[in-house]
């Protein structure tokens, strides 16, 4: 079958409620050439039906900066790197509100909080996270997120009951590859905390980084283990190489070969959220727009942990252009 039918056959059949199978999605990962604006094509279809045409916004703060004892390959806040990034403890909570005030007034829906380190270990630190989602929750109508490290079950109840809505938590990579990107800690380490935020009734945040060196059968490793953990939220982020990491040297892929991992994550996640994140403006480039057409409905606004991200009103331009509208 050719490739263009069979796109439109695996989509009639996500569109009729079935699921995409390792095969079908491997297919379609072999995709290349002018046949990849069918998949996208597609794609949009599926994005359209189960996401209608809103457009979720989620800023994020960095509300504890660098020091971090892991040595995740990819990570510019590793103290076992020598990155420029700034270094500072906790923020107060008066001082996460403003921020969280300020994205609101930004129209976005959902503002995260989240600091370096492996976990929040010091008791202190995690009761200032809970009351400043306690402080945003009564003042403010966003969602608040959180991306903490690792989490026991009490501290995901105590922040369910502080008023977080989702917590993140990625995969990163392919299990068979994550020994590559960090060594200090391992895979059941992050799936026990995702079992901790699912116990919890948290929503999950639950994605991970391409263009780390992964092979086309990892991303498909990577893609059917978050279908196994069945996140609510599906965040893509794309290497953006920071000088002083181990990472530093590695090459980008082509735009269209991330605009493809979009397109593939919303045939395998129909009805989830697929959150644009890290790395698009370097990576995507001139592309940027495509990412909404070829299956994903969200993107972090603002700048990001560690760099700079598009000015928040060229974003909401180019949503209103592309004729969509934030949710
Ligand atoms: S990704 Fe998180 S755990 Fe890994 S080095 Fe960065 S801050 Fe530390």
């Amino acid at each position: 079958m050719k490739s263009v039918n069979f796109i439109n056959k695996v989509a009639e059949g996500v569109l009729a409620g079935k699921k995409v199978s390792l095969a079908q999605a491997d297919r379609l990962s072999a995709v290349s050439g002018d046949e990849l604006y069918s998949l996208f094509n597609a794609a949009y279809r599926i994005r359209k039906r189960f996401r209608a045409n809103k457009v979720e916004l989620c800023a994020i703060t960095n509300a504890r900066s660098g020091g971090c004892s892991e040595d995740c390959a990819f990570c510019a806040q590793s103290s076992w790197h020598k990155t420029k990034v700034p270094l500072y403890p906790l923020l107060e909570p008066d001082e996460i509100y403003r921020r969280a005030k300020r994205a609101e007034d930004l129209g976005v829906g959902y503002f995260c909080i989240v600091t370096s380190g492996r976990r929040l270990g010091n008791k202190k630190d995690f009761l200032k996270i809970c009351k400043s989602v306690s402080k945003i929750r009564s003042r403010l109508k966003l969602k608040v997120d959180a991306s903490l490290g690792e989490l026991s079950l009490d501290q995901a109840k105590a922040l369910k009951d502080a008023g977080l809505f989702r917590y993140n938590h990625n995969l990163e990579t392919a299990r068979s590859l994550y020994a590559r990107v960090c060594t200090t800690h391992n895979y059941a380490d992050r799936l026990k905390t995702i079992e901790n935020v699912k116990m919890a009734g948290l929503e999950l945040c639950c994605g991970g980084i391409f263009g780390m060196g992964e092979t086309r059968k990892q991303r498909l490793e990577l893609f059917f283990a978050l279908k196994d953990i069945s996140p609510e939220c599906i965040p893509v982020n794309f290497l953006n190489p920071i000088p002083g990491t181990k990472l530093e040297r590695k090459n980008p892929l082509p735009p269209l070969e991330f605009l493809k991992i979009i397109a593939i994550l919303r045939f395998i996640f129909p009805r989830q959220e697929i959150k644009v994140c890290g790395g698009r403006e370097a990576n995507l480039r001139s592309l940027q727009p495509f990412l909404f057409l070829a299956g994903s409905d969200s993107i972090i606004i603002g700048d990001y942990l560690t760099t700079k991200g598009n000015p928040p009103r060229a974003d909401l331009e180019m949503i209103q252009d592309l004729g969509l509208s934030v949710n």
